[in-house]
């Protein structure tokens, strides 16, 4: 949504001052338009929209009151319609080259959240998740479509800052999964994502050995603010939810942008076996599954009850420690402790 701003950000000012040193007096007079926003480029993302509402998100994305990291282009993995309203997911791309195309995990650089809103015109209006537009386009979306409190844990803005419990393993307590061999890696493309990390956590299902079964549950209360919806003819997806994302999901409906989940909350299966899809890809057993866990990159991460070190990418817990190639017990009753998240997390 382009709005008046009062107040033109510093870059901008540079950018003026650079354009009126080069330009003779004469054109200065004649234009006094705001600065055109920095170039956006879009790619073909998994789903596709109307040329207008796309131009709506491109423009949401170059507005300049939110600093994004520097992608070569972004792409459209998602829209959640909403009446005159839509949540756009949007994936910010890096690393892209001419022989293959993308896919979320070697090339997502950032995954956020565009409201958009069909004028009365026709034409749409879009603004970026984290600015004063988004929360007011949000807000009028009707109730009955859209709760207050999915619109609350929706937007980076009025998302209370509640305490959380600690992070738990994302499944069933009393059973195992094994901890993959990359150990500690990057959620996405490294060089960008650096605020975030990811390890694997694999099972073949086998319940009868102690193995987690094909349930993946919410390490943490929130809200999906993020979907890589799958590519017509592909089957798995990836969901943010808070500071946690969780790839190689099975697509399901019920996995939805505003969906507010609990603390262990069942979110679906995950994708079996090897494949190869625009939302993430697998080499593993024909009745192996994994999530690739990502989370905040702060050392240490914690979480059921464990300490994993991102340096080592050992888990610890007491005397106890785990490696990669390991199975890890998720045990019941782990004592909570409280995580104050800020309001806007930063990147
Ligand atoms: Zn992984």
């Amino acid at each position: 949504m382009r709005r008046q701003v009062g107040v033109i950000p510093k870059l901008a000012q540079i950018a003026v001052a650079a354009v009126l040193l080069a330009l003779p007096a004469v054109a200065i007079a004649a234009d006094d338009s705001p600065p055109a926003p920095p170039s956006v480029r879009m790619v073909p993302g998994t789903i596709a929209i109307d040329s207008a509402a796309e131009e709506a998100v491109r423009e949401a994305l170059g507005d300049v009151e939110v600093a994004l990291p520097p992608v070569e282009a972004y792409a459209i993995t998602d829209v959640r319609f909403l009446g005159d309203h839509a949540l756009v997911s949007v994936i910010g791309l890096s690393g892209l080259t001419p022989d293959r195309p993308w896919n979320l995990p070697d090339n997502g650089a950032w995954f956020g959240l565009v409201a958009i809103a069909r004028l009365a015109d026709g034409r749409w209006t879009g603004a970026l998740e984290g600015t004063p537009d988004f929360t007011a386009i949000v807000e009028r979306i009707p109730e009955h479509i859209l709760d207050a409190s999915a619109k609350l844990g929706l937007d980076p803005l009025r998302r209370p800052s509640l305490p959380a419990s600690a992070y738990r393993f994302p499944w069933p307590d009393g059973t195992n999964m094994y901890y993959g061999s990359l150990g500690v890696h990057s959620n996405g493309f490294p060089s960008l994502v650096s605020g975030w990390m990811a390890v694997d956590m694999l099972s073949d299902g086998n319940t009868a050995a102690g193995h987690a079964p094909n349930q993946l549950l919410a390490s943490a209360a929130g809200t999906i603010t993020y979907r890589c919806a799958p590519r017509v003819g592909e089957t798995s997806t990836a969901i943010k939810i808070g500071t946690q994302m969780y790839t190689h999901l099975l697509y399901s409906a019920n996995l939805y942008v505003g969906r507010t989940v609990t603390q262990g909350e069942t979110l679906g299966q995950l994708k079996s076996g090897t494949f190869s899809e625009v939302c993430g890809y697998a080499s593993q057993g024909a009745g192996w599954f994994h999530v690739h866990w990502g989370f905040p990159g702060t050392s240490p991460f914690e979480a059921g009850g464990w300490s994993l070190n991102l340096s080592d990418s050992v888990w610890r817990r007491g005397n106890e420690s785990r490696s990669a190639n390991t199975w890890l017990r998720a045990d019941p009753g782990v004592p909570a402790r409280v995580y104050y998240f800020p309001r806007v997390m930063r990147r």
